[in-house]
């Protein structure tokens, strides 16, 4: 049991209300560990055997109700382009969280994780949040990574979670963006609080920085007021 086993969420539809907040996620990992697959299982609940990558970026959006706040993930695929190790600046620009894939039934995968993390490192704000996901955990019979060696590397470099997931057979795979959301709020909402700013991890982007301009604003008016 964790504090993120309790969330209270709702997952809206692409039609869903203007968001309140708006964060760019970046999927990053070897390829073949599940990147697509547990994106497309976790946001749209969706799983095929073969899915055939597409060269380039793509993105798609998940909208989720956190307690009485809308949130808008947009989420950062690399469609093939892990061959090319060091991905373009403009995928990592403005992105709040990576969440590095590795499979738990690849050495080598779990082997690269080192270099994701000095790639997100050089590449993003040093804030950035990353999350570290054991993928394929339906494969038990050919499991490799030891879970708690993962979660141990998890803790050496100080990310922010660790968890195991299957894109096939759903497991924590709707989990993973959901705390997603809640930590990003969270951190959000610190950096809300002015003292804080400095501590904060947020990357904010545009659209985050007129919210809280506008929360700023009201928050000065209703002062104004009384
Ligand atoms: P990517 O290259 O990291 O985006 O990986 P894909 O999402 O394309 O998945 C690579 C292969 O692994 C595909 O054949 C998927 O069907 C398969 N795969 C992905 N996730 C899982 C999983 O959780 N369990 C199993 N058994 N296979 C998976
Ligand atoms: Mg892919």
């Amino acid at each position: 049991m964790t504090e993120y086993d309790n969330i209270d969420f709702e997952v809206l539809g692409e039609d869903a209300p203007t968001a309140n907040f708006s964060f760019k996620i970046i999927i990053i990992g070897d390829q073949n560990v599940g990147k697509s697959s547990i994106t497309m299982r976790g946001t749209k609940n969706f799983f095929k055997e073969v899915y055939t990558p597409t060269i380039g970026f793509e993105f798609l959006t998940f909208n989720v109700r956190i307690k009485d706040q809308i949130i808008k993930l947009q989420i950062w695929d690399t469609c093939g382009q892990e061959r090319y190790r060091s991905l373009i600046s403009s995928f990592y620009r403005n992105s709040c969280l990576a969440i590095i894939v590795y499979s738990i039934d690849s050495q080598n995968s779990f082997e690269s994780v080192d270099q994701w993390i000095d790639e997100i490192k050089s590449q993003t704000n040093p804030n950035v949040k990353i999350f570290l996901i054991g993928n394929k955990v339906d494969l038990e019979k050919e499991r490799c990574v030891d879970k708690n060696i993962a979660e141990q590397i998890a803790k050496e470099h100080n990310l922010d979670f660790f968890m195991e997931t299957s894109a096939k057979t759903g497991e924590n795979a709707q989990k993973l963006f959901i705390v997603a959301a809640k930590i990003l709020l969270d951190e959000y909402k610190r950096y809300q609080n002015e003292s804080d700013r400095d501590k904060s991890s947020i990357t904010l982007t545009t659209e985050n920085r007129e919210a809280l301009e506008n929360d700023n604003e009201k928050q000065r008016k209703s002062k104004c007021s009384c």
